[in-house]
């Protein structure tokens, strides 16, 4: 399926050539080396893995399976001499593996529409490289390329190494195009390939605005070009390339580039994802969902110095569950659990967007309230006591549901005091004790 991504359809992800890489054919005619690949597909990849020690036996599963990538030893023992270039005519996927260091072969054989190949070395060195090959393509199905050149020619020539590499890809003819969907349009693109000599804008122009809006990890650029300027190179890195390419290009460094970039811009993401996971572990109950303490006491000085700026008291509502102790030995550990979500989802629909809600402890909760005052304050608690009487707590499996009531003690800060949050807390937990004491399912 291909993605239309404006309107009017002249901007088009190709994604047609991708798919996900679920069944190889390895042919290999050393057996250590065979069966060394086959078993770190299967194990460390979990790919379905075939194999073949002849252009006998190829044939035959080519002929009954259909295979997402084929792993080829060069040299065979009943080699042809063309079975390479019938999988290439029969369009399969391939990376080769070849014995000969011969420049004259390696430059054929990396004009040939292939992934890669790679040099038999050591075993170590052979499985690495393939396993990460594997890797990438299977990451690459989910990245999209932007090739920007007024040359036809030129992208074709990328067009077809961006296909091999099971990349989806977009193509405009200048900067111009390019600044149109990566800026105008917020089109996400994972790696940019510019040629620099372009009509309407040039690739120097192009990447000094792009890097007002994404930095180097976030959006990579590959600049290439033909131009011998002398600081050409330098310019473009200094703007905010991350790499350069002269052309014409050799297939060889260019996909090695490639993948270095592809690479670490997805390792940057990775590690955006990880500091994203640990600041939300970090700052919210696991069971609840709602913020726990030690985000409260990050949030609070923004609070604190707006409410003395302007002026403004908070409040403080402290919050407690009445008899919980009686609601888990009555209905057990997991309706007490659920008791505590489904308050704090009470809590959430009830209280404004500005106000802060954690949950203190085990079945006690605190709401911040920003720009507050005593009547609004205590209107706000009574309404949320009376919406949990109301509520029936419900079983995920059984039809039984039962009720929970909540006492709450508030406080509110004076203009004089916005910063001493610590006795607002205080005086709120000792209006909490006094609303225990006073019968419960009330507030103080
Ligand atoms: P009071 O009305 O005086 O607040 O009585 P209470 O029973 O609610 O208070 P107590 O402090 O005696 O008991 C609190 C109970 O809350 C005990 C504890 O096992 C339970 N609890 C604390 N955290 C959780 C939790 O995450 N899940 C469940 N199911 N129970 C919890
Ligand atoms: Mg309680
Ligand atoms: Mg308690």
């Amino acid at each position: 399926m291909q993605k239309s991504l404006l309107e009017n359809e002249k901007y088009i992800v190709h994604n047609k050539h991708c798919r996900s890489i679920e069944n190889i054919l390895v042919i290999e005619d050393s057996p250590l080396l065979l069966n060394g690949i086959a078993t770190a597909i299967k194990t460390e990849l979990q790919i379905n893995c075939d194999v073949a020690s002849t252009e006998k036996e190829a044939m035959d599963l080519l002929q009954a399976n259909s295979y997402d990538l084929v792993i080829a030893d060069i040299y065979l023992p009943d080699s042809s001499g063309n079975f390479i270039g019938y999988l290439v005519r029969k369009k399969h996927r391939i990376i080769i593996i070849t014995a000969s260091q011969n420049e004259e072969r390696r430059t054929k054989i990396a004009s040939l529409p292939i992934v890669d190949y790679l040099y038999k070395t050591d075993e170590k060195t052979i499985l690495n490289y393939l396993i990460n090959s594997i890797i990438r393509l299977q990451k690459n199905e989910k990245s999209t390329v932007m090739i920007c050149d007024d040359s036809q020619l030129s992208r074709l020539q990328l067009r077809q190494l961006i296909i091999q590499q099971n990349l989806p890809y977009i193509e405009v003819k200048d900067g111009q195009e390019a600044y149109e969907c990566i800026i105008k349009h917020k089109l996400k693109i994972d790696l940019l390939i510019t040629d620099v000599n372009m009509p309407r804008m040039d690739g120097v122009n192009l990447i000094r605005h792009i890097r007002h809006h994404y930095t180097n990890n976030e959006l990579p650029v590959l600049a290439f070009s033909s131009s011998e300027k002398t600081f050409l190179v330098a310019e473009l890195l200094k703007t905010g390339a991350n790499d350069y390419i002269s052309k014409p290009i050799n297939h060889e460094e260019f996909l090695t580039r490639l993948n270095i970039s592809l690479d670490q811009s997805r390792l940057y993401a990775q590690n955006q994802q990880l500091i994203q996971d640990f600041k939300t572990m970090s700052e919210t109950d696991f069971l609840t969902k709602l913020y726990n303490r030690s985000y409260f006491y990050r949030a609070i000085e923004l609070i604190q110095s707006q409410a003395k700026r302007h002026k403004q008291p908070y409040g403080i509502l402290m919050l407690d569950i009445d008899h919980f102790k009686t609601v888990n030995d009555t209905y057990g550990h997991e309706m007490g659990d659920n008791a505590l979500v489904s308050l704090s989802k009470i809590l959430v629909k009830t209280a404004r967007d500005s106000d802060i809600i954690c949950r203190w402890g085990g079945e006690e909760f605190l709401i911040l309230i920003p720009n507050t005052n005593m009547t609004e304050l205590s209107g706000f608690a009574q309404r949320l006591r009376k919406i949990v009487e109301t509520t029936p707590i419900k079983s995920n499996s059984t039809q039984f549901e039962f009720n929970v009531t909540v006492s709450i003690g508030i406080a509110i800060s004076t203009e004089n005091n916005v910063e001493n949050i610590e006795n607002v807390i205080y005086i709120a937990d000792k209006n909490l004790y006094k609303a225990k004491h006073s019968g419960r399912n009330c507030v103080v």
